[in-house]
């Protein structure tokens, strides 16, 4: 019997549930007690496995009208109750007030798109007299729920990349259990607080508190769960892509995004949107930019106007409405990066501002002459640190550039279009930004990337492809359809 009566129920089997042991959710600003949420224990997934799996043939039975005004609604309950989400996504996590309404407001879209495209799920005629073997037949294909899809989300953006799954897999008629971050659900329970007040028939949604290490694996192996949508880091990626066998996946992983400055650039708007890039939600951002790479005649005027703009970003506690930049999610992230900038350091690595912690903060960081083979160049750094290298072309920027294991987005400043197009074709990414950071996101354009940063693509309608299934159909006529033509 679950013992837990405090803190936060989690949604599952279209019941709020406790569970026998919990989990403190904790504020990374002074690790005060903001709320208390259960472990899901491995049977209650279980049970929400089936009891989701009967739910799956309810929700393919809505229409798309019914879906559509079920996302409006919950669109509307987001937006009537804004402040109250952006508080609490600020709490839980170590965005800002002012990040956090952002997100809040880019979940609104997310949900408002999620509703539009549920009325344009759109198949095709096909040409079957294409072939001998296709006369006097005639076809087409459309698109049907995929079933049962497990969400697995990290904690940088608790909220937004919740619905960036919720939203299409509703609109595409399928069932869907989320398994948040362990340190940041609150906002992901909030949005299931939203469906449920916008009239989601029970179970076709499910948010499951809970460590990934503990019901990760039933979830993502369970054979009723037809597609598993990933967010999150590489290696917990590649544990779920071998485990999850044969069923559809999406995997929208990290990346250590570069952004190109060529002397032909605006250096105002490189500055601006770089730094921005860079420190967002303090470093913690799939698509931060963590590597610059500076054409030599510009990289003296681009690295001083870099460090002083730095130096600007104002550090603190994250529900003032003038912090720029709160703390990492973490004290031990946030120790994780000074052991990395401490490596970059030995290895011969120069520090212009930055380079400080303080508990779970970690000040903005300026770093040059980075060793190609330290990890702040290689990996995926996720913290407020950036690496400036000087380059003599376009060519030597792009194969930097691409010399990682990873490629999700890159940014290239330039008022060249031939570089720009030489930029768009050789960058070895999924989304090339013009004249803007890597750090650019439209919830609908397509969004993933390529090598470890992921498969597949998110963005509403792209999502809703991959969350769907294709289903052609096709007539065998007795009598030909035309006379056949006289040659
Ligand atoms: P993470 O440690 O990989 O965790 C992500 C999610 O996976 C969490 O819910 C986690 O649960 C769960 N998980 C961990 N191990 C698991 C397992 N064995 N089986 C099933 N689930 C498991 O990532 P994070 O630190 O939360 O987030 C940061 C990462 O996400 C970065 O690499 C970032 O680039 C990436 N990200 C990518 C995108 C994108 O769209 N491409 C967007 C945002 C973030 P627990 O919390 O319980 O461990």
């Amino acid at each position: 019997m679950p013992t837990q009566s405090v803190g936060r129920p989690m949604l599952l089997g279209g019941q709020w549930v406790y569970s026998d042991r919990t989990i403190n959710i904790l504020d990374p600003h002074d690790n005060s007690l903001v709320d208390i949420v259960p472990a899901a224990t491995r049977e209650q997934v279980e049970t929400a496995i089936e009891d989701a799996q009967r739910a799956s043939k309810v929700a393919a039975e809505m229409t798309s009208y019914d879906r559509m005004s079920i996302l409006k609604k919950a669109a509307a309950y987001v937006e009537e109750n804004l402040e109250e989400y952006a508080k609490l996504l600020s709490k839980e996590s170590s965005k800002t007030i002012r990040e956090s309404r952002k997100e809040v407001r880019r979940c609104i879209e997310t949900l408002t798109l999620s509703a539009e495209e549920a009325t344009r799920i759109e198949g095709e005629t096909l040409s079957f007299d294409q072939s001998p073997s296709g006369q006097n037949r005639i076809g087409y294909f459309y698109r049907l729920p995929v079933g049962l899809i497990v969400a697995i989300t990290p904690f940088n953006d608790p909220l937004n990349l919740v619905a960036h799954k919720v939203g299409p897999a509703i609109a595409g008629g399928n069932a869907i259990i989320v398994k948040p971050a362990t340190v940041t659900p609150l906002s992901a329970l909030k949005l299931a607080e939203a469906f449920e007040a916008a009239g989601l028939p029970p179970n076709i949604l499910s948010v499951v508190t809970g460590h990934g290490s503990e019901i990760g694996d039933i979830l993502v192996s369970h054979p009723a769960v037809r597609m598993v949508t990933f967010t999150g880091g590489l290696n917990a990626g590649e544990h779920i892509m071998k485990l999850a066998g044969l069923k559809k996946i999406s995997m929208e992983l990290g990346s250590n995004s570069p952004v190109i400055v060529l002397e032909d650039a605006i250096l105002d708007d490189a500055v601006e949107a770089s730094v921005s890039g860079a420190f967002w939600a303090a470093g913690q951002n799939c698509l931060g930019v963590q590597r610059i790479f500076v054409e030599s005649s510009v990289y003296d005027e681009f690295l001083s106007r870099f460090i002083e703009r730095t130096q600007q970003i104002r550090v603190g506690e994250k529900e003032l409405e003038d912090t720029d930049m709160g703390p990492m999610i973490t004290e031990k992230e946030a120790c994780r990066i000074e052991e990395w900038i401490l490596e970059a350091l030995e290895m011969g690595a120069q520090i212009h501002t930055g380079g400080t912690r303080k508990g779970s903060y970690y000040a903005p960081t300026v770093l040059t002459n980075v060793p190609l083979d330290c990890q702040v160049a290689m990996e995926e750094v996720f913290g407020p640190v950036v690496s400036i290298f000087k380059v003599d072309s376009l060519d030597e920027a792009i194969e930097l550039a691409n010399g990682v294991s990873y490629g999700l987005q890159a940014g290239i400043f330039t008022s060249d279009i031939e570089h720009a197009f030489q930029a768009i074709r050789r960058l070895e990414v999924g989304g090339v930004m013009i004249n803007d950071s890597s750090d650019y996101r439209l919830d609908a354009m397509p969004f993933g990337g390529v090598k470890g940063s992921g498969v597949g693509r998110e963005g509403v309608k792209f999502a809703l492809h991959e969350m769907t299934e294709l289903k052609v159909v096709c007539f065998k006529l007795t009598h030909p359809l035309a006379n056949k033509a006289k040659v």
